[in-house]
């Protein structure tokens, strides 16, 4: 089973959205399992504190190291063959990659710390050995959320979890490109028709089509993958 744990301030987010669908039906059957870990039960104090103000001054609070590190260790995964990877949320991650969720889906789970404030005590990133993950160049309130985004990208991929029909085979990035466009009945939608190819019948042409749109799509909306696609090792042939 895929297993992931979360350190949180807020366990009650999860599994949230996760709890429904694909993902909820997942949870149900046994394919993955979460737990959510309230970080404040790792305090000392009477007031439970788990923030203080940043070292050489600045707005907000930071969390602190003493107590995180503890929540850290309270999961720590016993058998050493089914270590997981352990992941900060934070905007100055690298950012998440289809190729990396998929590493991520193929090994026995993940552990994941979620910041609040201004983040956590830089000291615990290297002494816990923490992964740094960014969900996109924008900051949020917590690190739940892309918590939450992550952990979705990761179960959709594991076995069993996409019906026999669905595939994430040619879904966008599975091969550096975006995908085609879509379409489905009626024949007409006020006043444009699905294109001709699509309903030929002629299955090389219909894949032909998409490659050439999903190539397009990637040119003109993402010059990065599209370069990245193109300096890609072509496959040997013979
Ligand atoms: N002061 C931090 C900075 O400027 O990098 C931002 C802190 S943010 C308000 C609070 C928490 O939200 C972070 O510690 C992180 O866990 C989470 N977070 C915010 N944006 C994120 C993103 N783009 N990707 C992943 N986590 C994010």
């Amino acid at each position: 089973m895929w297993r992931a744990s979360v350190l949180t301030l807020f366990p009650e987010m999860f599994p949230g959205p996760l709890g429904i669908s694909l993902t909820g039906k997942a949870l149900t059957s046994g394919i993955w399992s979460l737990d959510a870990h309230d970080i404040r039960e790792h305090t000392t104090d009477k007031h439970r504190t788990v923030d203080d103000t940043p070292a050489g001054g600045g707005a907000g609070m930071v969390l602190k190291p003493d107590i995180l590190a503890r929540a850290i260790d309270a999961v720590a995964d016993a058998n050493a063959s089914e270590i997981r990877p352990k992941l900060l949320m934070t905007p100055r991650g690298a950012p998440l990659t289809q190729a990396r969720v998929s590493q991520l889906s193929a090994g026995p789970g993940v552990t994941i710390v979620c910041g609040r404030f201004e983040g956590i005590d830089e000291r615990v990133i290297a002494a816990r050995g923490l992964e740094e993950v960014s969900i996109g160049d924008y900051v949020l309130s917590g690190g739940e959320i892309a918590a939450l985004a992550l952990l979705d990208a990761c179960v959709r991929l594991l076995p069993g979890v996409l019906g026999a029909a669905a595939s994430a085979e040619d879904e966008s990035f599975s091969h550096g490109l975006l995908e085609y466009p879509q379409y489905t009945r009626p024949q007409e939608f006020e006043g444009q028709a699905i294109p001709e190819i699509l309903t030929s019948g002629d299955h090389g042409k219909v894949a032909a089509w998409r490659k050439a749109q999903a190539e397009a799509l990637t040119r003109t909306r993402r010059p990065d993958l599209w370069a990245a696609y193109q300096a890609r090792p072509k496959p040997q042939k013979g």
